[in-house]
């Protein structure tokens, strides 16, 4: 079956059920960090692709640059010097960039109808044109991925490549990787190739190597592959990532009860009118105004 789907499943804000779509196939975008030299092919291969314009950034003394995700990078290597156990320097490089949430905070949050859409694929897309950059997107990813553009007031973020995906190629940072650390597929072929790598870390002495596809945001469709997966926060990755209570709150508790109220304000409406009728001007003020009218002639 193909991968190459732009159907829509799910859009902020829509409360209508969305039409049937086409059975696809879930795919994903697998990151061996194991794999990663820190090149940053991918990141300059996602600027390249998305024609993104970067400003000029500072040197800080390491190679992270810029320091942060930004409306024109959407995939940024981060370094982590770390010591998983004492007097053993490890150097992580990981290569962060929004994770395609099966069930995104982002999209939950969101109060633009259409801003923000996940396609039957399992891609998680934004949609500029209706985006009104509230930047509540920024508040319910559990991951802090969306960046809003000083430009245009928009939000920003990977969309995994979805124009090359629609058209049966993989993502720009997948083509360029030159060791093989990004592979892209059909969600369960990844996890099965996972499953290998995971299964040669520990031969190598990983003993928690293992596979991130956080169950809290109901999985990804970007996973890593950690020799350290026990330690996710070593990567600077959440170690259980949910999406926040208040977004929850807004969309279960709090929406329902907006519409509840203004149903009643309606129905006190209906009552008014049907009990007392429409509203009338008495004969004593319509005398009022005609006299006034008479007094500025
Ligand atoms: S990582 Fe953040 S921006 Fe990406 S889909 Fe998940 S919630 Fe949305
Ligand atoms: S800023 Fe984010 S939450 Fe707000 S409309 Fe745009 S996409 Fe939606």
């Amino acid at each position: 079956m193909a991968l190459q789907s732009l159907d829509i499943q799910a859009r902020s804000a829509t409360t209508t059920a969305v039409p049937g779509v086409r059975e696809t196939l879930d795919v994903a975008k697998l990151i061996d960090i194991s794999k990663c030299i820190g090149c940053k092919a991918c990141q300059v291969a996602c600027m390249q692709w998305n024609d993104l314009q970067g400003e000029i950034g500072h040197n800080h003394g390491d190679y992270q640059n810029p320091r942060d995700l930004n409306d024109t990078t959407w995939t940024l290597m981060r370094f982590y010097e770390v010591e998983p156990e004492p007097d053993r320097l490890e150097w992580l490089i990981r290569k962060d960039g929004c994770m395609h949430c099966a069930d995104p905070g982002c999209l939950a949050a969101c109060p633009a109808p259409g801003a923000i859409v996940r396609y039957s694929n399992g891609i998680v897309d934004f949609h500029q044109e209706h985006c009104i950059g509230c930047g509540y997107c920024i508040t319910g990813c559990p991951f802090d991925i969306p960046r809003l553009s000083k430009k245009d007031e928009k939000a920003y973020k990977c969309t995994l490549c979805s124009d090359r995906v629609a058209v049966g190629l993989a993502p720009a940072c997948v083509k360029t990787c030159p060791t093989g650390a990004i592979t892209f597929g059909g969600k369960a072929e990844m996890i099965h190739y996972a499953g290998t790598r995971v299964a040669d870390l520990r031969e190598r002495g990983f003993t928690e190597a293992g596979l991130y596809d956080p169950p809290g945001v109901g999985g990804t469709h970007v996973l890593y592959v950690l020799q350290h997966a026990d330690r996710p926060e070593l990567y600077g990755l959440p170690k259980d990532p949910a999406i926040s209570p208040l977004v929850e709150l807004w969309k279960g508790a709090a929406k329902p009860l907006a519409i509840a109220t203004m149903a009643l304000v309606g129905l006190a409406s209906l009552f008014h009118y049907v009990t007392k009728g429409p509203n009338a001007v008495s004969r004593e003020i319509e005398k009022e105004i005609e006299h006034e009218e008479e007094e500025q002639a």
